[in-house]
């Protein structure tokens, strides 16, 4: 049995969230914005789901927004929120938020070496120009989990106008993102991340916060996003986050051991291996090694063969291997950041996967790391 620790890119479906969605690919379908009576059982069908997605994510029915996935939410967060205003998010945003920033001049606020944001910077960069602020609630690459409560705090004292937004996407399947993410105004979250489908998200918008559209047309979401809806993709949704929310606290110590045992493991048997960030302030499934004089891409390879998927980091930036920008913001140095080694776990990994990888990886990077001693 291969071993698939690479839940971080997407995790498998959810049997809870097939089983809600196949009558939608088959027998049941309908426009929810039509009026007979196909399209009202498909519009029953979202209002169940967007009741359900309010109770997991600690907001009302009203509050959600339906969207693509977790890029286009974050990209309505930043973009809908600014409105001309400023930007700022941290140095180890997603892509999806951090391209949002740069692209319109906004600001960047560091991390320290854990990858926490630094709040004293953040401080010192916020004004009465900023719309909108977004610090995600865990890394993707390192899993480390920021502070928001006094993120939240900074901004209302230094920038009271400004909307506070977190990409909760790696966070979801766990941590309470109801309880965390409840004094932010704007909260992203993908399905494919807690086993849902890939290309749905949902986007939190508390409180009849202003936010202009992003995407134009038939004006559904109460005009904060126009398109049909995917029926299928949204109830999937729903029910994978009704299965996660009701899972998490067995799930996140089930996982939290399988991964203590991979990652002490790894630190053990892999000479010079090194863990990035403090376990303490990490998601359950994450383990994040710098492997010295080991290259990512050749690593991944090698454990592609053997047996085991994993990443180096973010699976957007797979291709030429880039030394990653979120390690490099916690002051990584490029050559090590190429080392890096991302396993990570999810709500359906065994002890027998977590074996696999505790066998192969020593066995592969002894293997590189002798290659590259006879080289010329
Ligand atoms: N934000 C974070 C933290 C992510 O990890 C991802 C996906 O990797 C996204 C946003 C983008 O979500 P999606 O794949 O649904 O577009």
């Amino acid at each position: 049995m291969p071993a698939y620790l690479d839940h971080a890119a997407t995790t498998p479906l959810r049997p809870e969230a097939r089983e809600a969605m196949l009558p939608w690919l088959g027998e049941r379908f309908g426009n929810p914005s039509g009026s007979h009576s196909l399209a009202r059982r498909a519009r029953q069908a979202v209002d169940e789901a967007r009741q359900q997605m309010a109770q997991a994510l600690g907001a009302d029915p009203g509050d959600i927004v339906f969207t693509a996935g977790g890029t286009e939410a974050d990209n309505l967060a930043l973009l809908g929120a600014a409105a001309g205003g400023t930007m700022v998010c941290s140095t180890i945003e997603h892509d999806a938020v951090l391209e949002c920033c740069r692209s319109t001049g906004g600001r960047l606020v560091d991390v320290d070496a854990g990858g926490l944001v630094d709040l004293d910077r953040l401080d010192g960069t916020l004004d009465s120009t900023v719309a909108v602020v977004s610090v995600m609630l865990a890394n993707n690459e390192v899993g480390v989990i920021q502070p928001l409560d006094q993120v939240v705090e900074v901004v209302r004292r230094r920038a009271p106008g400004a909307l506070v937004h977190t990409d909760a996407v790696q966070a979801f399947p766990w941590l309470d993102v109801a309880a965390l993410a409840a004094g932010a105004d704007l909260v992203t979250v993908s399905a494919h991340k807690f086993g849902g489908p890939q290309g749905v998200g949902a986007l939190v918008v508390r409180g009849g916060a202003r936010l202009a559209p992003v995407i134009h047309g038939g004006g559904q979401e109460r005009g904060r996003r126009s398109g049909t809806h995917n029926v299928a993709g949204i109830v999937g949704m729903a029910a994978a986050a009704t299965a996660t929310v009701a899972q998490r606290s067995d799930t996140v110590a089930r996982v939290g051991r399988l991964r203590d045992r991979l990652a002490d493991g790894l630190v053990a048997g892999v000479p010079g291996a090194v863990e990035t960030g403090a376990r303490a302030d990490k998601v359950a499934g994450s383990c994040h090694l710098r492997i010295p004089g080991v290259e990512s891409e050749a690593l991944l390879f090698l454990l592609d063969e053997a047996g085991v998927a994993a990443s180096a980091g973010s699976a957007c930036a797979s291709g030429a291997l880039e030394p990653s920008h979120v390690l490099l913001a916690m002051g990584i140095p490029p050559e090590e950041a190429r080392s890096a080694l991302r396993l990570s776990l999810g709500w359906c990994s065994t002890g027998a996967e977590v074996d696999l990888a505790l066998a192969e990886v020593p066995k592969v990077v002894a293997r590189l790391r002798q290659t590259a001693t006879v080289a010329p």
